[in-house]
């Protein structure tokens, strides 16, 4: 492997144990740990995930990094510092945020991810993308959760870093989650490379359900068999743990995770008021459009029925009108 590459990867190490011990060792860590502390984070998880904290000052990393004889313009390069605006040298990039490691899938860390204490925006600065860090090939947790990926062959795919900790904790260790943007084709074969099926657990607001649907036809394009777990509106996965405990989430949330169908429809009819008839009337056209292109016959009829009790149409009327659906899709 090339030397700065090296460099870069022994410097990302360093800072990421740095960060670690500050939180848990320090005076600057204090207020950072009971932030922690407040949201149900353990010790356990605090190592297991080696969360840190960057201290509200401009020159921590710059000093650490400089006594370790690393190039400040290669470590600014690199992700872990600032060019100084108008001005000649460099700056932490982090500071005052929650640290938490991203690793490639060897365990190495190649990036951070770095909370507001609190309220504020950003919520979470990342690290740039360089020559170790490419977003739409990074999996969060990927190197600690394969061996229960490979051995269940399915993986649960969360939103965010802190769902990713609490389902960890809650015994649900075959998960990960993205970068934070859309899922990408490569993401998605890396999977594929693990497993045989996906249950997607994202937010439960509206944010949360689009990139859920958006997700599918990449997931299932990679040949993975797809599930959501539903959550309420206005809880995510981390949330609901802390609130409902983790017997009812797996129980709940991962035993009970819909099909990908059965997700449209609980989403299509949201949007629809069943007790007009032009509620009822809208929201069957909608849902034969999900219907209609199932190729298994069984699949359509179960879907069918359920909706015709939904929208109290016989059921064979639905069939015929997803019958001339299907025909207009050939
Ligand atoms: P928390 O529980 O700490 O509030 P979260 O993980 O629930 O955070 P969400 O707002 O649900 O945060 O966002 C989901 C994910 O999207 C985050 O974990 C992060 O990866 C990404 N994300 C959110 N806000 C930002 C941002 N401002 N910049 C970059 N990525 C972000
Ligand atoms: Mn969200
Ligand atoms: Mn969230
Ligand atoms: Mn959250």
């Amino acid at each position: 492997q090339n030397p700065e590459m090296e460099r870069l990867l022994q410097a990302y190490e360093v800072t990421a144990k740095l960060y670690h011990f500050l939180l848990k060792n320090t005076e600057y860590g204090k207020a950072a740990m009971e932030y922690l502390r407040s949201r149900g984070f353990t010790d356990k998880v605090i190592d297991q995930f080696q969360i840190g904290y960057a201290p509200n000052r401009w020159d921590t990393l710059v000093q650490f990094l400089e006594k370790r004889s690393y190039d400040p313009a290669e470590m600014e390069k690199g992700g872990l510092l600032s060019a100084r605006h108008e001005q000649d040298g460099y700056v932490d990039r982090f500071r005052d945020r929650v640290i938490f490691p991203i690793w490639n899938r060897n365990g190495k860390v190649i990036a951070f991810a770095g909370r507001i204490i609190g309220e504020g925006q950003p919520k979470y600065l990342n690290s740039p993308e360089t020559r170790l860090f490419n977003k739409s090939r990074t999996l969060y947790n990927l190197h600690q959760a394969k061996p229960a990926i490979r051995k269940l062959r399915q993986a649960v795919l969360f939103e965010g870093y802190g769902d990713v900790i609490a389902a960890w904790e809650a015994g649900v260790q075959h998960a990960t989650a993205g970068m934070g943007t859309a899922l990408t084709e490569h993401q998605a074969m890396m999977l594929k490379g693990l497993c045989d099926e996906v249950i997607i657990c994202y937010d439960g607001d509206s944010a949360g359900q689009a990139a859920a649907l958006k997700n599918f036809p990449i997931l299932e394009a990679a040949g993975l068999h797809v599930k959501v777990g539903l959550l309420n509106e206005g809880m995510d996965p981390d949330d609901f743990i802390r609130q409902h405990g983790s017997e009812r989430f797996k129980r709940q949330i991962i035993d009970g995770a819909v099909s990908t169908v059965k997700f449209k429809l609980i989403y299509l009819r949201k949007n629809h008021i069943l007790l007009e008839e032009e509620g009822r009337i809208a929201y069957s056209r909608e849902a034969l459009k999900v219907i209609a292109p199932l190729s298994s016959p069984t699949e359509r009829e179960v879907y069918l029925r359920e909706v015709s009790s939904e929208v109290k149409v016989d059921y064979e009327t639905l069939k015929q009108e997803c019958n001339l659906l299907r025909q207009s899709l050939q």
